[in-house]
Order: structure tokens, then sequence, then C-alpha cells
């Protein structure tokens, strides 16, 4: 074993890692990488299919991003933002600032609701004026957590007589399968029991609402077919019916949610849960028709993630936009939320935030919010969160050169690129026995694996099915971590046509190397 791997294995706790096994084998040890690709200290070569656990946007060692942040290392690493201001950080929350609060487009749902009141949409868009930065997804969530909480307390104890102002308790609505991160807030909001239950003395308790998960959803009367879920689901959108009995029900328990969080298009870690057309728009209309605040989580859809090109796209959108070698507008919507016309009050940001070169996060919220904070000394309003590295200027510089890049017209090109290779490459996977659905939403893509394509039957989870390939794929040169029976796939925009095809063989390959070619 080499010498570093020893170190690791004698002295390294993994995330996410059962360490009996982790221990059983060498692991890869990286030294470094370069656009797409990942090396290792063996001089092997892999693929980078998760973008280092959907991190990374324009590729490794990225000379652009290399050069802003020794441009800033020559003036200094980081001075704290507990007292002091600094130019990255100033720079980015402005240009922050200007992305999040570009047109949002409107996106009309594109099948009737059950529902038989009308609600009306949003005439004006909250503002996202004001920046609050923190270290990495768990902590943009905590801090949108702790605003719309106290916000909405003192919004509500106005006026009232202290001892009901004591019972003041604003509560939260999250998705089924929600992940918002790891710390004890973020835990709170997610409803993943694998992950979470063991904390639940831990927790403050929050509500879960049906999600959409079309190709398991038991409204769904489809019988399963060889296409993505949300393409042929047979529905009244009870989902969305259901969103509106939590809020209703809530409400006449005196005590409407405070906000509705959610992953906006695409749920990651719940399993590459993509979202029907209009379901988002839908639900937001009737969480803000309840006074809800909207706190959107796009740690993993922001930044281009959830789509090139300017509309949410399910597969015939996207056969549409890139047919007869039509190339589609270089408009984008960097944000998910943006897709469907919706405008948080909160929105989260980290992961991609730095090009996936250093550990930063954002919150973005409403001047109304700060001004809840705001008070003479004496008042006690000031918000009391902070982190030693907020705000930390070489994070800023990496996240400016990044956007920088983001925005160019080389990178709108390559996101269209990408998302259409990956498109046409994924369709050959319906000859698969074990593949159930495939699940696109932009540079994100989820390959259910199941017993039988047309059972829906599922693998459980101690055949480690989703491992195996991923295993598989390693020995092939491609790396990405399952979730579950879903395979992801999410490599950086740099990411060629080449690399692409073999990032999705590498799984094709290894799927069939595991179950056979006639299934399992
Ligand atoms: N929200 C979402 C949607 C995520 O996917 C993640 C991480 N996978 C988080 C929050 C937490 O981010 P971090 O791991 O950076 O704390």
């Amino acid at each position: 074993m080499h010498p570093l791997a020893q170190l690791d294995h004698q002295f390294v706790w993994h995330p996410f890692t059962q360490m009996r096994e982790w221990l059983k084998r060498e692991p890869v040890v990286i030294v470094a990488g370069k656009g797409a690709v990942l090396h290792d200290i063996r001089g092997r070569e892999y693929l980078d299919a998760n973008s280092s656990i959907w991190t990374n946007l324009h590729g490794h060692n990225h000379p652009r991003i290399n050069a802003a942040i020794q441009q800033q290392l020559k003036k200094i690493a980081h001075s704290s933002a507990l007292g002091l201001a600094n130019e990255p950080a100033s720079l980015l929350a402005a240009k922050l600032v200007r992305m999040a609060n570009q047109k949002v487009g409107r996106a009309v749902p594109s099948a009737p609701f059950s529902h038989t009141h009308v609600w009306r949409g949003e005439d004006t868009a909250p503002y996202l004026g004001k920046v609050f930065f923190s270290d990495d997804g768990s902590t943009a969530l905590e801090v949108a957590l702790k605003l719309a909480y106290e916000f909405t307390r003192r919004a509500r104890s106005a006026g009232v007589s202290p001892a009901s102002r004591a019972k003041v308790q604003p509560r939260f609505l999250s998705l089924a399968g929600a992940y918002h991160g790891d710390t004890v807030g973020a835990v709170s909001l997610g409803h993943i029991d694998l992950f979470h239950k063991s904390y639940s003395g831990l927790l403050f308790q929050t509500d879960r609402v049906m999600s959409p998960y079309c190709y398991r959803c038991p409204f769904n009367r489809a019988k399963p077919e060889r296409a993505d879920a949300r393409e042929y689901r047979k529905c009244n959108w009870e989902c969305a019916g259901l969103v509106e009995k939590k809020f209703a029900s809530q409400g006449r328990m005196g005590n409407p949610y405070a906000a509705f969080v959610f992953e906006p298009l695409i749920q990651g870690a719940a399993g590459m849960i993509p979202q029907p057309r209009g379901w988002l728009r839908r639900v937001t209309e009737i969480a803000r028709h309840h006074g809800a605040l909207l706190i959107a989580d796009e740690v993993m859809t922001g930044f281009g993630r959830a789509s090139s090109v300017a509309a949410v796209c399910d597969r015939r959108t996207l056969q549409q936009k890139f047919s007869d070698g039509h190339r589609p507008p270089l408009q984008q919507q960097l944000f998910a939320s943006h897709h469907e016309g919706v405008q948080p009050d909160f929105l989260c940001l980290a992961k991609g935030l730095t090009g996936g070169y250093l550990p930063m996060a954002a919150t973005l919220t409403t001047q109304k919010v700060f001004d809840a904070f705001l008070g003479e000394y004496e008042d006690f309003k000031t918000f009391f969160h902070g982190h030693s590295y907020t705000a930390n200027q070489l994070g800023g510089a990496a996240a400016l050169a990044s956007l920088e890049i983001l925005q160019g017209k080389p990178s709108i090109r390559a996101r269209q690129n990408l998302e259409k290779n990956l498109h046409d490459e994924l369709q050959t996977f319906w000859s698969l026995p074990n593949v159930g659905d495939i699940r696109q939403v932009g540079l994100i893509a989820g390959i259910e694996l199941v017993r039988d394509w047309r059972t829906r039957k599922p693998f459980d989870l101690q055949e480690r099915a989703g491992i195996r390939v991923c295993e598989a794929m390693a020995r092939r040169g491609v790396l990405t971590r399952p979730i579950g029976n879903v395979i992801v796939l999410m490599p950086p925009y740099c990411t060629t046509t080449k690399q692409a095809r073999k990032m999705v063989r590498a799984v094709f390959d290894s799927i069939r190397e595991i179950f056979g070619r006639a299934g399992v």
C-alpha cells in the first residue's frame, strides 16, 4: 500500500463512509486534476463524473480561477468579516445580487391542476438585495433557517401580550426525502431516515409533505414505460393537492408555516428526484398564498446545473430545443427556481459558488428580512451568527472568476452541448432491463436501477446495487457515487463529447457487468 494511503487508513475518518469497508482496500489517492480528469498517486486517470460531489463547474486546475486565487494571495488570504469589509466579498455580493435578480422567467404549468381555486401569481418578485456569507451548503441553510425563524417570530410577536409572545413558535415545511445538510438545523429540515433518524433526539420538529417522485408515485396510474416517468405519468397532480392540504391544515391550527423549504426542479440526495413541469410554480404559489416564506436550496442546482437552456427541460422540450441542428439562444437561467418563474425570499448557494475550489456559501435575502434585524445596539436585534472564515478573500476571488467564466459564451455553449450529449447517450439505457428510470434535469442525470423495469421492483439497499455499479465504473476509469440504487452523473461543464461518452458507456457497461445482459 502506498505510504499516503497507509496514513489515510491510520488517521482519516471519511464522510458518509462505512470505515470497515474502507479499510479493506487501498484508497484512490488523488494528487492532481485537469479539466474533467483526476490523477491518482499510482499514475491512473479517472473522469470526475460527479464533479467532486457536485461542486466543480469548469474543471480542475482552471487557469483563470488559479490566476485569480494567486493574485488574491499576493494581497491577503483571509481577514475577518466580523468588524471588517473586504474587496472580493463586496464585489461578489454585488455580483450575486445582480445575477439573482435577473428577470425571472414565467413558466405556465403544462398540465391542468385539480384545484378548484385559482391562485394568482405574484405581481412582484422579491428583490434579493442582501448577502450573508458562510462556509458550505449546510451553513447556508442554517442562516436561512435562523433568519426565517427570527423574522417570523418577531413579526408574529408584534403587539401581542408577553404570555402569547412566548408561545410563538414558527414551524417549517420541507419535502419528503429532503436533504439540506448535516448540521443540526439542516438535519431538522431533512427527511431521510437513513441519515437523520438516529439524531431525532437532537432535532426540532419540522413537517414533511409529499414530493413529486413520479416514477414511484402512488397516484401515478401509468404502467412503466421506457421513458422518463414524468412524461407518461397519469395523475391529477395529487401531490400539489397534498401541499395545499398541508398548508391549509397548519393554518387552521393557528400557526401557519413560517417557511417552505425546497430544492427547485430536482431533489439531489433524495435520489435525483425531478419535478414535473409546473409543480414548483404551483406549490410555491400555494405556500405564498398561506403567507409562508420561500427558502430555495440551490446548493446543488445553482449556477447553471439545472439547465443550459432558458426553460425547464423534460425530454420532449429538450428534443425540440436541439432539433434540426437548431441551437438554443445564449440565454441563461443560472438558478433553477427562475426556470419556473419563482423568486424565493432566501436563496441558498454553496458548492459551485467558487467553481468547486474553496468552501464558501451565500444566503441571499430581502431588504424586509434585513430590516427586521435593524435597531439600536441596546435593542439587541443583531443577527448573532457568523463563522470565522465568513467572506474569505480567497474564496471570494475564486467565486468572482468562476462567475465570469460561467457567464461567458464558451461556457454557455459547452453546457448546452454537454446537456445534449448526456441526453443522447443516455437513451441507449432503455434497452437494459435493470434500468427503471432515467431522469435528466440539465446537467444532472440519475439512473434508477431496479430488479425489473416492468415491475419497478427496487433492489434492497443491502444488495449494494448502486455501489457495485460504481465500483465497476471506477475500474473503467470513471468516478461517481451512487445514491442508493440511483447512479448519478453530474460532470464538470468542460467535459468533452468524448469524455461524456466515456462516462455514460462506463455506466452502461458496468450495469451489464453486474447484472448481465438479460438483467436479474
Ligand atoms: N443542500 C443540498 C441540496 C445539498 O445537496 C447539500 C450537499 N450535498 C447540502 C445542502 C449541504 O452542503 P454541504 O455538504 O456543503 O454542507
